[in-house]
């Protein structure tokens, strides 16, 4: 589907004579065998030809010689053969330049593997041997491959990222580059950075990610971050991270399996420029598995209902879902089917159940509102779900008074 369209952008371009391929990673997906999200585009025709060609478009990149084509309900980057200009400050190249030449625009890409080209008719256009790389399952810089990663920094990053979703190893004098050029890395933007990590540890071959960053010593300009440290540890969690779907759940794991306390869990997520949703998230569950995890290690020892009631049921989901992967080997449990078992069977799963307010208990008591309401409905909430506390006004009420009455509530 997806494909038929890009092929009616290709056709387009030909009936107008231009040249257009499929090129980079869908090329390398397809030859694979992997699923394929999104097909690249690369052409002869300039981007003011491709923007009067394809009326519906968006100039997405024009700098870089991109144009986004919308095709029936897709979109798609249709690029201008380019090569680059220099790269002075290591992020970006200061200019980029048309050619006429497909073989010029395949050797400004970063590896062999990204560097196919395919027609229409199903041609290859292959003149760094990616398809013989792809076979041997190697990840293989086009040109000289401490020169490529000079240029652009965030190559070290994509070998390993590549490697990690590919299963690939890395070719020798490539690899050996990388491990001269790993002080480059700081020099790209921590945004980009994070987008690969994240790509890699959504990898299905994670532990390859991992060693590649140990022996290249990757992530050494990092040390103040603990960035370091941190993926060393994850090389033990490989296994276990494969069978976490969200990347939440996967850095807390690597926060936790690292010994990492709160403070720097917090700065690290900060650094990493991830979303204050996304920083909350991995702090509590990481914060959560400290405090559970050693006690919890195994099914037996697991308590839901208490948790429950204290952190809540998306919570207990996603903390199931931790502890599965910590013991998968072990013990095949489905704590989910707990997790909501347990929630089925609570009277009341939240302060929204009981029979009184915060302004209740504050009219009641006569005290001014402050922190001390929530303790207060929390304790009530535990009191009616576990220890048979009748959930009525006048008793909870009564329940409330004596609560407040002990030390922890006179402030
Ligand atoms: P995926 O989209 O699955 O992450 P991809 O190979 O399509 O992988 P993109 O980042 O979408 O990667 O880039 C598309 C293509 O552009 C690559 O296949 C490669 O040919 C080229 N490319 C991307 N980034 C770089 C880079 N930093 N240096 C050189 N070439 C690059
Ligand atoms: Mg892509």
């Amino acid at each position: 589907m997806l494909k038929e369209q890009a092929n009616q952008i290709l056709a387009r371009l030909e009936e107008n004579g231009f040249e257009a391929y499929f090129v980079g990673g869908c090329v390398r997906d397809w030859l694979l065998g992997r699923p394929v999200h999104d097909i690249d585009i690369c052409t002869n025709a300039h981007p003011r030809d491709v923007m009067r060609l394809f009326p519906e478009h968006i100039p997405t990149g024009l700098q870089h010689g991109t144009v986004t084509v919308k095709q029936g309900d897709a979109l798609f980057e249709v690029t201008t053969f380019r090569v680059e200009g220099n790269y002075r400050d290591f992020r970006r190249p200061d200019e980029v330049q048309f050619v006429s030449d497909l073989t010029e625009d395949l050797q400004r890409r970063d590896f062999t593997i990204n560097a196919i080209a395919m027609d229409r008719a199903g041609t290859l256009f292959d003149p760094f041997h990616g398809l013989a790389d792809l076979r041997q399952r190697i990840i293989r810089a086009v040109g000289e491959p401490k020169q490529r990663f000079a240029e652009d920094a965030l190559r070290l990053l994509r070998a390993a990222r590549f490697a990690a979703q590919l299963g690939f190893e890395i070719e020798p004098l490539t690899y050996e580059a990388m491990k001269q050029s790993a002080d480059f890395l700081p020099r790209i933007a921590v945004e980009r950075m994070r987008d690969e990590l994240n790509k890699l540890l959504n990898g299905a071959f994670p532990q390859q990610g991992f060693r590649i960053i140990g022996e290249t010593g990757l992530l050494r300009g990092y040390a103040e971050w603990g960035l370091p440290k941190l993926f060393a540890s994850a090389e033990t969690q490989a296994w276990r991270l494969v069978h976490l779907t969200t990347l939440p759940e996967k850095w807390s794991l690597l926060f936790y399996a690292a010994g990492s306390r709160q403070r720097q869990t917090a700065e690290l997520t900060h650094f990493l420029r991830m979303s204050n949703k996304e920083q909350a998230e991995i702090g509590r569950l990481a914060a959560l598995l400290l405090r559970v995890a050693p006690e919890w290690d195994r099914p037996e020892s697991v308590k839901w209902a208490p948790l429950l009631l204290n952190v809540g049921r998306q919570r207990c989901l996603q903390l199931a879902s931790l502890l599965m992967a910590c013991w998968h080997a072990a013990q095949p449990t489905d704590l989910h089917t707990e997790v909501d078992a347990a929630y089925q069977q609570l009277p009341v799963k939240t302060l929204q159940d009981l029979t009184v307010s915060g302004k209740d208990l504050q009219l009641h008591l006569q005290k001014k509102p402050g922190d001390w309401i929530g303790r207060v409905l929390q304790a009530l909430l535990v009191q009616v779900a576990l220890h048979g506390l009748a959930n009525r006004p006048e008793t909870l009420l009564a329940a409330a008074k004596k609560e407040v009455e002990r030390d922890a509530y006179q402030t």
